[in-house]
This record gives C-alpha cells, sequence and structure tokens, in this order.
C-alpha cells in the first residue's frame, strides 16, 4: 500500500505536526482547540520507499560520487542504485 502523503500542520500559538492528512479537511488541536493550518508538504512525496521524513536527523550520505542524502530507512540508493551499507549503532 503506497505510503500518504504528509503535511507540516500549525496552529496559531505554533503548536506543529507532522501527520498525513488530506489538505481539504481541517484538522483541530486536542490540547488547545485551535485550527491547524497546513504549512508544506513534507518531502519525499508519496509514494516513496521511506517511512521517514526528510529532515537532517533521518539522512546520511549514499557514498557514491553523486554525494546525495537518502534516507537511513532505504536500501539503495535512489539516485545511483548503490546497495547502501548496513548502519551502524
Ligand atoms: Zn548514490
Amino acid at each position: 500500500m503506497p505510503a500518504r502523503q504528509k503535511y507540516r500542520l500549525r496552529t496559531r500559538s505554533d503548536r506543529e505536526v507532522i501527520r498525513e492528512a488530506d489538505p481539504d479537511r481541517t484538522y483541530v488541536d486536542r490540547a488547545t482547540g485551535e485550527e491547524f493550518e497546513v504549512v508544506g508538504k513534507l518531502l519525499p512525496l508519496a509514494p516513496s520507499p521511506s517511512e521517514l521524513p526528510w529532515a537532517v536527523e533521518n539522512l546520511r550520505l549514499c557514498g557514491c560520487s553523486l554525494e546525495q542524502l537518502v534516507q537511513k530507512d532505504v536500501n539503495d540508493c535512489p539516485h545511483c542504485g548503490r546497495r547502501l551499507p548496513a548502519l551502524e549503532d
């Protein structure tokens, strides 16, 4: 099943969440009762082999000459197709 697109949602008081969302729906913050505003679409766009948001803590260099950032939970570099080495803890 393809992953659904994740969005960054924010309230007026700057509470921010990241969740799968339908941009045509209204989401309300249960804690404050404020409406969330969609402020951005998260990369990668669905569908993607990765479940991780495109954030620095989830990325590493693939190690090939293209020096592309790839998500830590993918097995093959999406840019060059190189098999990525297992992550060390
Ligand atoms: Zn690569």
